[in-house]
């Protein structure tokens, strides 16, 4: 098998595998009295000002936090930011309202009624800690270190996965954002390309480019500052755009061309298109002669995906798709293929649906060019030697993904995988689940699985800001730290316009809350491990900057923020040499045909939904940050609730007006909360929409709760992706319930015979 030789190539992307953030690392101990602050400046009204770092979402935007009587009184971004500059979104204004939310869980808390009710009574850190410590010790002890499992996401997880994983579990979920998210592209374009184009980072260029493909993203309703600043600025150069999408999205509004896909169907529209640049000679000859290996397998296998057969499979006009790909042929090499982040749509052929992405940008040369796909910069920042225990990672079995021959380079295991082994006791029983960061009940598909896996557990505690679905289903609570009140670790951008800063506390923790290193300190003391064990964060820190003749105070002196040279493009008199098998990249994959997967992407038609359902699609506002941000004031003000995207004509049939209250009923009769119906022509009649993150199902999220639906308790059915064990998001399907009445969805574009339908009782 040629699973040793991906292992080689894994080894040699380890940095990529870094830079995602997937490897957590350096941890140190929060003093706020070392903060820094560099004095009054103009504009501050006499604040103090801290640089540090926003978490209102995983993109980490260097801020200014401006603190005036011992409270947070502004965030803006860090002027010295390459990235962001001055600005802030609306969310990173708003972590003031997470720090100071009435909500928000500031002391110790034991459950006192049965799991799910939200019933706590306060106790001692002490008490707590020892108990977690207990039973943590006590389930090891009985069953093994398989028996204990880590949900995790964000800054404050990074900490307590270290201890997870020095008790000798691979059973962290390594953020279910990743199995629940970023998985099938990162797969796909490691091993296409060698490193991962597509993760926390997108290296995509955008404001240097000519023209833009995006399939199902949608920038400007999920918001990164610098990414959003960057597709706007290629805009604004004139930059040609093509979407692909079955609703009018936000940057379906801004394209030259639209393409209203029936969802499902985007490879064979991918598989078209490179047919047809391949047939047509609109690829870079020189760059797929010197750089790509498996050309002539290619253009073999896709010589019988045409525009016309692509057109009807995927309900389009030909003469739009092909419009749609002489726009991003002439824009070459200055042609962003734009290769997503969120990509567990179907379970099976998300892979390939990306593997298509990529080999189309070869073909189009537009690698390591401006206003294509760059490579990130490496920049050195030193181990966190306080964090390196006894056992190494990866050293511990892997058992849950096994069967997932892609997934060996990724650290954790399959988040589905652990739910259903606490569910089964196979292949070991798993007792013990904590979490931190995540709520994996408005995260993880079927929900309902996950509340009967917890009602299975021995023991299962969260470390939270806020008492969310996922706290309330805890045995005990520990009071996280916002990221206000702390140190974390260095962060590194290694983008277009690399940078090092750090985040540092503006004040105290509020209550009894503690940062997140304080609380897995005295975590470690306690089960007798060897972690945590830097003087202070400040020597933690200077331990990782020295490397870079660097030291916390002269970064804050500099601003806290310094700057590097980027390298981001090849040079194109040499050839690449990719971090792959071959050292090009891989049109043709061996690797994948060592292990039974097809080593060029094939059409396989994913199910469309039954007779008299839609399918459930999602998305996100651009005010909201998953499911974290719906309690927060200013931001629930700005977007209370979501409403339901449903087709005019299909309204019209079913005497639907705009406004009107409706339930939706999936397929395994699970129902939401009563929504409003958002009546529009801006999505296909085959595909409802709900954006994500709301119906709070906790009474304790007094904003957020109730406020609208959820599309995460509709997402009963997913299939595993069999490459890494992802699970799918958009494989189940809605009807409509009005005034009490079951509707079925009218089926007003018909379906091609090869695409077979969804049959509800495999569900
Ligand atoms: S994009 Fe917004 S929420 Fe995310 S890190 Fe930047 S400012 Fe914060």
């Amino acid at each position: 098998m040629k699973r040793r030789g991906f292992l080689k190539l894994s080894a040699a992307t380890w940095a990529t595998l870094a830079a995602m953030e997937l490897k957590g690392k350096g941890l140190f101990r929060p003093k706020v009295t070392q903060a820094s602050e560099t004095g009054d400046l103009p504009g501050s009204l006499g604040a103090k000002e801290v640089p540090s770092v926003c978490e209102m979402c995983f993109w980490r935007c260097p801020i200014v936090v401006k603190v005036k009587g011992g409270k947070v009184v502004k965030i803006e971004g860090n002027p010295l930011s390459p990235a962001n500059g001055p600005r802030v979104c609306a969310r990173g204004n708003s972590g003031i309202q997470l720090l100071y939310d009435p909500d928000r869980v500031k002391y110790p808390l034991k459950r006192t009624g049965a799991r799910g009710e939200g019933k706590w009574a306060r106790i001692s850190w002490d008490e707590a800690l020892d108990e977690v410590a207990h039973n943590i010790k006590k389930i090891k002890d009985k069953y093994g270190p398989h028996a204990l499992a880590f949900f995790d996401h964000g800054a404050s997880a990074e900490y307590f996965r270290e201890i997870f994983k020095e008790l000798g579990t691979e059973n962290y979920s390594n953020e279910p954002a990743f199995f629940q998210c970023v998985g099938p592209v990162a797969v796909a374009y490691l091993t296409t390309m060698g490193y991962v184009v597509s993760g926390t980072r997108q290296y995509v260029d955008m404001s240097h480019t000519k023209a833009m493909l995006l399939v199902g993203s949608h920038l400007g309703e999920n918001l990164h500052v610098s990414h959003i600043r960057e597709y706007v600025e290629g805009l604004a150069r004139g930059a040609k755009l093509v979407v692909v999408d079955p609703r009018f999205s936000a940057p379906a509004g801004k394209a030259d061309l639209w393409l209203p896909i029936r969802p499902g169907t985007d490879t064979a529209l991918l598989l078209a298109w490179i047919n047809y640049v391949i047939q047509k000679n609109l690829y870079d000859e020189n760059f797929v002669r010197k750089n790509c290996h498996g050309f002539d397998e290619l253009k073999e296998a896709v010589k019988g995906y045409d525009l016309k057969w692509a057109a009807r499979i995927c309900d389009l006009k030909e003469k739009d798709i092909k419009k749609a790909i002489e726009i991003l042929a002439e824009a070459r090499p200055q042609v962003v293929i734009y290769p997503g982040r969120h990509s567990t749509w179907y379970g099976r052929g998300d892979v390939q649906r990306h593997r298509c992405l990529a080999i189309l940008a070869a073909l189009f040369g537009a690698i390591g060019v401006p206003g294509g796909i760059y490579f990130p910069t490496p920049i050195p920042i030193g181990e966190a030697e306080c964090l390196i225990g006894k056992e190494e990672a990866g050293e511990s079995d892997t058992p849950l993904k096994e069967k997932f021959p892609f997934a060996e380079p990724f650290p954790g295991s399959p988040t589905n995988e652990i739910i259903k082994a606490t569910l089964t006791g196979k292949p070991y029983p798993i007792k013990l689940w904590g979490v931190c960061g995540i709520n994996i009940l408005q995260t993880i598909p079927n929900p309902y699985q996950t509340m009967e896996a917890i009602k299975k557990l021995d023991f299962i505690f969260s470390v939270e800001m806020l008492p969310t679905e996922t706290a309330i289903w805890s045995d005990i609570v520990l009071p996280d730290a916002v990221y206000l009140e702390r140190y974390d670790h260095v962060y590194k951008n290694d983008e277009l316009h690399p940078f090092i800063t750090i985040r540092q506390p503006a004040v105290e923790p509020l209550g009894e809350a503690r940062p997140p290193y304080w609380i897995a300190q005295q975590l470690a003391r306690r089960l007798g491990l060897s972690l945590f064990t830097c003087e202070n964060e400040i020597a933690y820190l200077n331990g990782q900057l020295k490397e870079i003749g660097l030291s916390v105070e002269k970064l804050t002196r500099a601003g806290g923020l310094i700057t590097f040279p980027g390298k981001p493009y090849r040079d194109p008199n040499k050839g690449l040499n990719l971090a792959t098998e071959t050292g090009k990249v891989e049109l043709y994959l061996e690797a994948f045909a060592d292990e039974d997967f097809d080593p060029i992407p094939k059409f396989e038609p994913t199910p469309a939904p039954p007779k008299g359902y839609a399918r459930l699609i999602y998305g996100r506002v651009p005010v909201h940050t998953f499911s974290r941000t719906m309690n927060n004031l200013w931001l629930h003000n700005e977007w209370p609730e979501n409403e339901v995207w449903i087709n005019d004509e299909v309204a019209a049939k079913l005497g639907i007006k705009d406004g009107e209250m409706v339930v939706l009923v999936n397929q395994d009769g699970y129902k939401s909360n009563p929504i409003k119906a958002k009546v529009t022509p801006g999505i296909r009649p085959d595909a409802i929409y709900l954006a994500h993150g709301f119906g709070s199902r906790s009474p304790r999220l007094t904003k957020a709760y109730g406020k609208g639906a959820s599309d995460q308790f509709l997402i009963t059915h997913y299939v595993e992706d069999p490459f890494m064990g992802s699970s799918s998001h958009r494989t189940s399907f809605v009807k409509i319930i009005k005034g009490g009445r079951t509707l079925d969805i009218p089926e007003l574009r018909p379906l091609p015979p090869e695409i077979p339908r969804f049959k509800i009782k495999e569900a």
